[in-house]
């Protein structure tokens, strides 16, 4: 069993979180170009390595948080929930 650990609820089995996807920066609506809009809707970097993805606790608390998973091994290096940092 893969434990994925939910900023609010600790440890949980895996099956309860729903994967949202790898941490990208969405691109500027006001001075997107159609090209870089379609690479950042379709495209995806898939590294071998850690990696900053979305996770959802659909079976918990409702939370969006950030897991660091490297890709090879699956071994969860951090969870965290986001944050536009300083301001
Ligand atoms: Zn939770």
């Amino acid at each position: 069993m893969i434990l994925l650990a939910c900023p609010n609820c600790g440890p949980r089995n895996v099956q309860e979180f729903r994967y949202g996807g790898e941490v990208r920066q969405r691109p500027d609506l006001n001075t997107v170009t159609p090209e870089e809009w379609a690479d950042y809707v379709y495209m995806r970097d898939n590294p071998l390595g850690v990696m900053r993805e979305w996770w959802f606790h659909r079976a918990g608390c409702g939370l969006w948080f950030i897991a660091e998973r490297h890709t090879k091994t699956h071994e969860i290096q951090a969870t965290y929930a986001w944050s536009k940092g300083p301001s």
